[in-house]
């Protein structure tokens, strides 16, 4: 099963890719540990593994776009709830004192590179950008870059990652062990980073109520589940605003039985 959940999220990096290289080199080119999961998915609030609850939700965000501050975070700060945002860098300037604001308020913000790099073996994207032209060192110096912007936004010294793409090369060298021995980010969000007992999946153009399918098989499963999305009632890769929002409100409805919180947070319990 999470071998499929994996798939379906390289399948959904290399689309989510497709429309990041169109929408930002196309239309905008220079814009500046493993615990057996809990046998029993009835236990009463307060004596779960994951802050006194069942399971773990955590709701991620990619690329920094225009729907997640203007429709995703007022419906999460409505119920409460904390999301978790990676951000591209050459995204954020267009909104800066609204992700500091979502940072005010909560959530947490996250690493996803400055440029995005990508493999262009996957798609077409421009040659000083795709991840072949980099070496691990630029694309270390890069993430640590997106780092002290990102602390620039947060205040905050230490900031997990999301990996573009779900692609860890680097000039066709693997990057993931450099960054993991750089300590360049707390927790990765990747494939072959997330511990194996995590359930990681995608989900655009999806319903509410296939997504609140799958936080009941988490929750069923006693562990920690990690969402990817990107537009919310807009830009790509979208799940509808009524969609997320009915998301949102199961969410809130269930907190004494799943903890939604954010990347970082549930990662920390997940790695023990
Ligand atoms: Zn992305």
């Amino acid at each position: 099963m999470a071998t499929e959940a994996r798939r379906k999220g390289g399948a959904a990096s290399f689309f989510c890719c497709l429309l990041f290289s169109f929408l930002f080199y196309s239309v905008t080119p220079w814009l500046p540990a493993s615990v057996a999961p809990w046998p029993n998915s009835s236990l009463a609030a307060g004596s779960g593994r994951w802050n006194g609850r069942q399971a773990a939700i955590a709701l991620t965000y990619d690329d920094a776009l225009a729907s997640q501050l203007d429709i995703a975070i007022p419906q999460l700060d409505a119920a409460g709830l904390k999301g978790t945002f990676f951000l591209t860098g050459r995204q954020v300037a267009y909104r800066v004192a609204d992700w500091r604001s979502a940072a005010q308020k909560g959530h947490e913000l996250g690493n996803h590179t400055v440029n995005h790099p990508c493999a262009r073996a996957s798609y077409d994207m421009p040659q000083q950008y795709a991840s072949e032209s980099y070496s691990v060192e630029v694309m270390l110096a890069e993430i640590r870059t997106m780092n002290g912007l990102l602390e620039a936004l947060d205040g905050k010294s230490a900031h997990s990652l999301a990996t573009p793409c779900e692609q860890t090369l680097a000039g066709g060298q693997d990057y993931l062990a450099p960054l993991q021995k750089a300590a360049l980010a707390s927790y990765i969000r990747d494939d072959l980073a997330l511990p194996p007992s995590v359930k990681y999946t995608p989900f655009s153009d999806t319903t509410g109520d296939d997504m609140i399918k799958w936080v009941e098989g988490v929750r069923q499963a006693g562990t920690a589940g990690i969402i990817m999305l990107h537009g919310v009632g807009g830009d790509y890769l979208t799940v509808s605003r009524e969609a997320h929002q009915q998301l949102v409100t199961y969410l809130k409805a269930h907190d004494q039985e799943i903890w939604t919180a954010t990347f970082s947070d549930v990662m920390k319990v997940a790695a023990r």
